[in-house]
């Protein structure tokens, strides 16, 4: 089954096409091709980057009005260009998509209908920037793949879907929850991967363990899992709350926002624009949202590279220590996503908080070992994990179970 998994963030799209058949295997293989835009780093211009098994790559910049003009040109090189497959734009099955919020009515993976579609775009208002887009890649696929291929839609929350009442309502007023105004939590497809692979590695089974899952990437949460499923997160209505992160600030006191609005004359606009763009370790430091430069500047010397380096490190660590309250102990710590990957500073720097657990880790490992390593000393009580997550993979593995599941086509 050709299944191609299509991942839009607020400032990439990253294209995968996988061949699965038979049964799922259990570790992940790369894609046959792998096509990516990121439009982040210069005005009204994307860069693409594809690579295919066939070896070769394609890097290129284009010019954009929009984001989603990067789509076409992206899935086109999969049948011309130097990196085409052999692989036949009827040939590919199932289109699988990231949505970032399935609100509480998508629990699990689910087929794109139209009506599917249609509840996805009115929930844009939850995730404007996500949600849109991924509404947007849906249309663009039906235009060039046609009708026959089935899309999917995984949602970033359905893994949060088993957290308690009393993990997920606010405690403002009753009537909020009526409004859908509750913790619904992201990142679920990064869980649901790292918890299963945490366990392969362990050797252990998924139900047998307790987990604290750190994805530290350009945006961060921490999640808490009993025996396969999620019992606290840590964002919330919005992917806003928690962990400090690149730009956006986590959580703050609402006063500040209240006293911002009062006595500064802030709109909603420039709240968001400063709660997203300008906070973080780029708001603290004034240098960069990318934990590669503050480590850089604090190792030089510069003291708010330095303070954003700590408030990061502090915020994990208080976090860690609530979900460990809340799971009443655990079998393994993880670290996945571009920071908890990459930075054996931020790793070593959160971990040492916690050796009265019996949590030590092993210097040599943590500074040189390869992906999907455990990284704890010998002698640890609490295993360590590093994981490289693997979104689009298990989107790929979503969208096989289901169309095994159900290969026929509903047309409500
Ligand atoms: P996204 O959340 O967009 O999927 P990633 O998970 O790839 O992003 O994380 C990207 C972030 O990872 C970058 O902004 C950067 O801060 C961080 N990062 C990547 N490599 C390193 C590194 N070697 N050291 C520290 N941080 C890193």
């Amino acid at each position: 089954m050709n299944i191609l998994v299509l991942n839009g963030g607020s400032g990439s799209l990253k294209c995968s096409l996988y061949r699965l058949d038979g049964e799922a295997p259990p570790d992940p293989f790369p894609p046959l091709w792998h096509g990516e835009a990121d439009w982040t780093h210069y005005e009204g211009r994307a860069e693409l980057r594809i690579a295919s098994t066939a070896g070769a790559a394609v890097q290129e910049q284009i010019e954009i009005g929009d984001p989603i003009d990067v789509f076409a040109p992206l899935l086109e090189s999969l049948w011309s260009g130097p990196a085409r497959m052999l692989v036949g734009r009827e040939e590919i099955e199932v289109a699988g998509h990231r949505v970032v919020h399935g609100g509480a009515e998508f629990r699990e993976a689910t087929r794109v209908t139209p009506r599917v579609r249609a509840a996805l775009a009115e929930m844009a208002g939850l995730a404007p920037v996500h949600n849109r887009f991924q509404v947007e890649i849906i249309e663009a696929v039906e235009r060039i793949l046609g009708l026959s291929a089935l899309q999917v839609a995984v949602f970033d929350t359905a893994f949060h879907s088993a957290l308690e009442p009393a993990a997920y309502v606010y405690p403002g007023p009753y009537e909020w929850l009526s409004s859908g105004i509750r913790r619904y939590g992201f990142h679920g497809i990064s869980y649901q991967y790292t918890s299963r692979r945490a366990a392969q590695l362990l050797g252990r089974d998924p139900n047998s363990l307790r987990l604290i899952i750190c994805h530290l990437g350009r945006g961060c949460s921490l999640a808490a899992i009993r025996y396969g499923r999620a019992v606290d997160t840590t964002m919330g209505f919005t992917p806003m709350e928690g962990l400090m992160m690149g730009s956006r600030s986590g959580s703050v006191d609402p006063g500040v926002l209240l006293h911002l609005i009062k006595h500064d004359g802030y709109t909603a606009d420039h709240l968001d624009d400063v709660l997203n763009r300008q906070s973080g370790l780029k708001g603290v430091s004034g240098l960069s949202s990318d934990m590669r430069q503050i480590v850089e500047a604090k190792d030089r010397g510069h003291a708010r590279a330095q303070l954003a380096f700590d408030i990061f490190v502090h915020r994990v660590r208080t976090h860690i220590g609530a979900m460990l309250a809340v799971l009443g102990g655990m079998d393994a710590l993880v670290f996945t996503a571009g920071i908890g990957e990459n930075s054996p500073a931020v790793r070593a720097a959160v971990s040492s908080a916690f050796e009265f657990l019996g949590l030590k880790l092993d210097a040599d490992k943590n500074a040189h070992a390869a992906a999907d390593t455990d990284i704890a000393a010998a002698d640890a009580t609490v295993r360590v994990l590093m994981i490289r997550t693997q979104e689009n993979w298990e989107i790929a593995r979503e969208c096989f179970r289901l169309a095994s599941a159900d290969p026929a086509p509903t047309s409500d």
